[in-house]
């Protein structure tokens, strides 16, 4: 439970003074929905309004804090015109400029005759000095009140600085003074302010250095969240070891008869995976392993190995793919090498149903099956296993570590392998999974060869309809991927189908769609045409529908490549060139393109390397996008910055370790204060998994 220190941060901001149900829906969807949401949205700009000069020394261009005489107001003729408030000190005069202006409201506040002190841009038209819409109008005695440096803060289209500033610092006032969770040494190394006090100075910056991340306040709130981010993990992680796990140890025999059908040799990569993870398989220790290998190089018979492992010693194995397609695919891929070892392999997706659904489940449960193929629906309560002993989750960044959580939990001691293509840094890594062991298959199957990628104008789009044409003429096939419009699936439809009109209207029938909206049934039949039947073209909405190997495919079409991150172009690419045939990635773009956009681009005409594309793309966009967070439920930094916090990271996951190490159970002084700390980044997750409250 939630401690009661934290209950007025996580009151909804619609408890704010002035925030309403509509403001409260335009904040929420800047910050979200929480006082403590507000917090953690810090200023990106400040406003120096402590400069009170006289009229005659203001300087025009600058922000300016200046006691006046209200002169005399200026109606206008009409409306055109703005109103206007004249003003003067002893050494000059300054026009108060209105806009649509209301005369009752202007001549409250700005009585002809008396002194007001204003706040705001000064300006000169011709040889006057005015003022446009002063941000602040008050009385003399209320002048320490706007002579203060006032935080600007990232806003929403509807959402006005005023109204966020007043609901954020209305906001702050709700900040408790909590416990230190932090190592008490570190913090005072570090010179740190309290919690509490950081989060009121990064909202309070004095100067533009303030707002840097390496501010000093913005440097305890990113370790704040780093750490509760380590210690999340690794309680996860322990919990997840707890149970012990049981040996398995395969006579070699599966793995053996498998290997002799390979028209090929394994990787040298490969096969050192494949040991790692016999080994992990043999120890009673649970197995929690990252299998990072780029797309191609060959993770799929990584996992079918350890699942022979698995089946060798008397288990089941499942492995889960996150769309139904990619299941299909890898059921496809595993099918004629598992028959070749007389094994039976169910599969388990969310369109399995009646008659087939009931004999998979059966299978399962009664043990004929040894291996699982499917999607989440692998782990739906209704799922029995027999004997499962081993989960491999591919492309694992798309779920979430419950889901995680919930397929271990089906077997007796599951041991689980995770499979991705994007090459995860380093840092990433360990906000994203914590301490894991790692296999990586660095180099590539024999014979493949650079994808030739060049980078053009949607403008050019008829000339790429023109290699299309020829690539057909060659007998070879062509994927084209339309973009994710967000937050708008109808539209991203829309946007596919009229491709796949243009297309057709010179191709003919050899032009196929999928995207996300259609049936499972429909969706294979034209991957199946695809993959050998008479469609050619292939245009797709989702970049997860086009995971799928087919060798003849030899032109990737990626229209609006601006909008995908590096690692799914990367990934994306990595379907073509897999046959003996140069392969030819097309990247459109629409103009115009942003800086940071077109480098991102460039990297990717420079490197096949994913692990160079993977450090790039966290350099220039940032962590949650490179993961898709915001999809899977992972952990979004809010605070703390990969690349300016590394060391923060580091020191977090040091100290991480060494607490649980000493107070497994977080019930010590500092244990208490690091549940707070949890909790308060809503980390909740891992608080339950904790032995006692
Ligand atoms: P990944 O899942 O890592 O993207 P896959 O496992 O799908 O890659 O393998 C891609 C293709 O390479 C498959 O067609 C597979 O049969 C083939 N392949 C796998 N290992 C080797 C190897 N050692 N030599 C040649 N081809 C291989
Ligand atoms: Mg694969």
């Amino acid at each position: 439970m939630r401690p009661e220190i934290l209950y007025d941060l996580f009151k909804p901001i619609t408890a704010l003074k002035g925030v309403g149900p509509r403001i409260g829906a335009l904040i929420e969807r800047r910050t979200g929905p929480r006082l403590v949401h507000l917090l953690w949205h810090l200023p990106s700009g400040l406003v120096d309004r402590r400069h009170a000069p006289k009229i005659s020394n203001a300087i025009a261009g600058t922000v300016a804090t200046i006691t006046v005489r209200v002169d005399k107001h200026h109606k206008p003729p009409n409306k055109r015109v703005p109103y206007k408030v004249l003003c003067s000190d002893e050494t000059g005069t300054l026009n108060l400029v209105f806009f649509h202006a209301h005369e009752d409201y202007l001549r409250k506040n700005l009585p002809e005759g008396e002194t007001r002190v204003v706040s705001g841009q000064i300006e000169t038209f011709g040889d006057a000095i005015q003022m446009s819409h002063p941000d602040h109008m008050v009385e003399e005695v209320d002048i320490a009140s706007i002579m203060t440096v006032e935080p600007l803060y990232p806003l929403t289209t509807g959402l006005t600085m005023r109204v966020l500033t007043r609901a954020i610092s209305n906001s702050l006032k709700e900040v408790p003074v909590l416990p230190e969770w932090a190592d008490a040494t570190y913090v005072a190394k570090q010179k740190w302010p309290s919690w509490r006090d950081a989060v009121l100075a990064a909202h309070a910056p004095q100067a533009l250095t303030d707002l840097e991340p390496s501010a000093i306040a913005r440097c305890r709130l990113a370790y704040d969240e780093l750490l509760s981010n380590q210690i999340a993990l690794a309680i996860i992680r322990k919990h997840m070891r707890q149970v012990k796990g049981r040996p398995l140890r395969g006579t070699g025999a599966l793995v053996q008869r498998v290997i002799k059908t390979l028209p090929f040799n394994l990787t040298n990569g490969q096969k050192a995976a494949i040991d790692e993870i016999r080994e992990d398989l043999c120890s009673d220790v649970r197995m929690l392993r990252l299998l990072q290998g780029d797309v191609g190089s060959g993770k799929t018979l990584v996992a079918l190995m350890a699942m022979l492992t698995a089946v060798e010693a008397g288990a089941q194995a499942v492995l889960m793919a996150p769309t139904e397609i990619l299941a299909r695919q890898h059921l496809a891929t595993i099918t004629p090498l598992a028959k070749a070892a007389g094994l039976q392999i169910a599969i388990l997706t969310g369109r399995e149903r009646g008659k087939n659904r009931t004999s998979a489940l059966d299978a399962l449960v009664k043990g004929r099956a040894q291996i699982a193929v499917g999607t989440h629906a692998l782990f739906q309560d209704e799922v029995k296993y027999k004997n499962l002993a081993l989960a491999v989750i591919d492309e694992q960044h798309r779920f979430g570590v419950h889901q995680r959580l919930s397929l271990a939990a089906k077997g007796n001691a599951v041991d689980t392998l995770v499979m991705t293509a994007t090459p995860i840094p380093r840092t990433l890594m360990l906000t994203a999974y914590g301490d894991m062991d790692t296999s990586r298959l660095k180099e590539k199957p024999a014979g493949r060869k650079p994808v030739d990628t060049r980078v053009l104008p949607l403008e050019r789009l008829e000339q790429i309809v023109d290699a299309c044409g020829r690539a057909l003429d060659a007998g070879d096939k062509v994927f084209w991927v339309c973009p994710l419009i967000e937050e708008s699936e109808t539209l991203d439809v829309a946007a596919a189908e009229d491709r796949q009109a243009v297309l057709t209207s010179r191709f003919g029938d050899q032009v196929g769609l999928v995207h996300g909206r259609m049936k499972g049934a429909e969706k294979d039949k034209i991957m199946a045409a695809f993959v050998d039947g008479n469609v050619n073209i292939l245009v797709a909405t989702t970049v997860i529908e086009v995971g799928v190997d087919v060798p003849a495919a030899t032109v990737m079409v990626i229209e609006h490549a601006e909008r995908f991150g590096l690692a799914q172009l990367h990934q994306l690419r990595g379907r073509i060139g897999r046959g003996n045939k140069l392969a030819t990635c097309l990247l459109m773009y629409g103009s115009p393109l942003t800086e940071t956009a077109r480098s991102r681009l460039s990297i990717m005409r420079e490197t096949d390397d994913g692990f160079i594309i993977a450090e790039k793309d966290l350099e220039l966009r940032g962590a949650g996008e490179l993961l898709g967070t915001r999809q899977s439920g992972m952990p979004e930094l809010r605070l703390a910055d990969l690349q300016t916090h590394a060391d923060l990271l580091a020191a977090a996951r040091d100290d991480a370790a060494l607490l649980l190490n000493k107070d497994p159970d977080l019930t010590s002084e500092r244990g208490q204060a690091v549940r707070t700390l949890l909790y308060l980044f809503e980390r909740d997750a891992a608080v339950r998994n904790l032995r006692s409250g």
